[in-house]
């Protein structure tokens, strides 16, 4: 098109939006990034950054519990869940102002207001319209929540950070990342948690042994963990909400946090109006480029559905950028993405699942090792770290590690390197430990548990 108003529309200034914003304008590009909630999107106001924090908070009680054996005598203080809240919505404010920083610094013009598309190469914030050569979707995800009796009495993720009064007893429904990590929040802050997942066993998708293991370590945490149960419905009680269950039961709660997935943010969008395609499950479609079926509109981030974290949008951003408005052939890896879980004790894997690797290498070896962490051999937690790593048998490539344990999020980042530059299980084996850690038991494992 001639003469737009931008060379850039980004709608959304989340982790993607921003990072494409950034690095375009970069590129010399004529940048603009409406945003109709809040800068730096779900990560940065109602996802990794202060849910981090929460974990953080939460995990002093376990602390002062530990710390008696090792000769530390005090009486168990008392938790402030205003301080908690307001602390963190201090730093959120901070990283705000940031991200705002970081757009003005690249003379990004930042719009606030919800963004529609009105044709392949306009958008309209409220009533103000804007020509662009190319528009970028990067709106991002909803927490869903299904339709059932008393379904409005349910909270999300967007609301649990900021609720008025401490919930002294919360009911998690789901199975997911979000709601393991917030069983071991609230019942770490002293909330009496209740957790039901629908089917015989959470984090579906996970290693078979990582979902058995984060189980019993959960359940010994003092999480009320039900499996194979769900809600029918929910009232208004006279002492809170009273919950009706799939199995007969019923149970009463302060709140009850439905983490049962997150839908593409397209509500009002304008799609009808262009040329866009989104598939069965309401996501956009894109190609490798992150080109929707409408030449000039792309998407990337949650928007687009694939693993819905903060660093794939950020890559995704990054690779657009670099194509579209720096010439440069760019693209994302999606090859031994690790990740974690924030749960308690934390989940941190890479690669592929056993039950994958099987079916993608037909004959693999296993290591496994379940121990103690020498912290709790004085503390007298009872809690025991797992590990696993799985073994192309042909190659000798280690093509899965998986660990249940304390720092496994960022004990699984550097193996995630090794494994992304084909490090062999003899490698493994000859890399000297570090001592005491718990992650030398990655390079001591040495007896395989099977192989086939
Ligand atoms: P978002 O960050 O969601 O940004 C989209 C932005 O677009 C939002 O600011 C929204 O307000 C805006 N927007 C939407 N529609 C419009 C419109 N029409 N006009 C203008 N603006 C609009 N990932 C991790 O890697 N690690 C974690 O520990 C982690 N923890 C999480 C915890 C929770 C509770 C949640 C919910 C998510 C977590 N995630 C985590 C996932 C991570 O937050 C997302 O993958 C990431 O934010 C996706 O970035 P995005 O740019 O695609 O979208
Ligand atoms: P997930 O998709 O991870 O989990 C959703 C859970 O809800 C599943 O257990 C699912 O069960 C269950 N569920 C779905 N529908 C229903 C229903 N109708 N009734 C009962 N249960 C239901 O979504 P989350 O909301 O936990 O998180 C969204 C995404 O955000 C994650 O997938 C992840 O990518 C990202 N995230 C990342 C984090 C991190 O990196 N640490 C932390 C938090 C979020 P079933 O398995 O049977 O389908």
């Amino acid at each position: 098109m001639d003469n737009p108003d931008y060379d850039l529309f980004v709608i959304g200034a989340g982790s993607g939006g921003v990072r494409a914003a950034r690095m375009a304008a970069g590129f010399g590009a004529r940048v603009a990034v409406a945003e109709d909630r809040y800068m730096g999107g779900t990560c940065v106001n109602v996802g990794c950054v202060p849910k981090k924090l929460y974990v953080y908070a939460s995990e002093f009680s376990k602390s002062f519990s530990d710390a008696r054996n090792f000769g530390w005598e005090s009486r168990k203080p008392a938790f402030s869940w205003p301080t908690l809240r307001d602390n963190k919505k201090t730093e959120i404010s901070r990283l705000n102002a940031i991200y705002n920083g970081l757009l003005d610094g690249v003379k990004a013009h930042v719009i606030d207001g919800r963004a529609r598309i009105i044709d392949a190469h306009t958008v309209a914030v409220g009533d103000r319209h804007f020509t662009a050569g190319k528009i970028l979707i990067a709106t991002g995800g909803w927490p869903h929540i299904p339709d059932f009796p008393g379904s409005e009495h349910a909270i999300t993720s967007n609301e649990i950070f900021d609720l008025e009064h401490f919930p002294e007893r919360l009911v998690i429904v789901g199975g997911g990342y979000i709601a393991v990590e917030f069983a071991g929040i609230f019942n770490g802050l002293g909330s009496q948690v209740t957790q039901l997942y629908r089917g015989p066993l959470f984090l579906r998708g996970f290693d078979a042994d990582i979902r058995a293991h984060a189980a019993r370590e959960i359940a010994k945490t003092g999480v009320d963990l039900r499996f194979e149960v769900n809600v029918e419905s929910i009232a208004q009680g006279k002492d809170g909400l009273a919950l009706k269950l799939t199995d007969g039961t019923t149970i009463e709660a302060d709140a009850v946090l439905y983490a049962t997935g997150r839908k593409a943010n397209l509500e009002g969008l304008g799609l009808e109006n262009v040329q866009v395609q989104v598939s069965e499950f309401g996501t956009v479609e894109v190609d490798d480029e992150y080109r929707t079926t409408q030449p000039s509109i792309f998407a990337l981030g949650d928007v687009t559905g694939g693993m819905e974290l903060t660093p794939v949008a950020l890559a995704e951003g990054m690779a657009f950028a670099r194509r579209q408005f720096g010439g440069l052939e760019n693209s994302v890896d999606y090859d031994f993405i690790p990740t974690a879980v924030f749960c308690q004790p934390n989940i941190g894997t890479v690669g592929f699942t056993e039950e994958q690797a099987r079916a993608k290498f037909g004959h693999i070896r296993l290591f496994k090792s379940t121990f103690k962490p020498m912290k709790h051999t004085i503390s007298g937690r009872d809690e025991q770290t797992f590990m696993k790593l799985i073994v192309d048998k042909a190659s000798d490539r280690v093509v899965g590690v998986h660990m249940v344990g304390p720092d496994a999020g960022e004990i699984m980042q550097g193996i995630a390197i090794a494994l992304r530059a084909g490090a062999t299980k003899a490698l493994f084996d000859t890399t000297i430990g570090i001592h005491p850690t718990a992650a030398e038991e990655f390079v001591t494992m040495r007896e395989p548990w099977t192989e086939d």
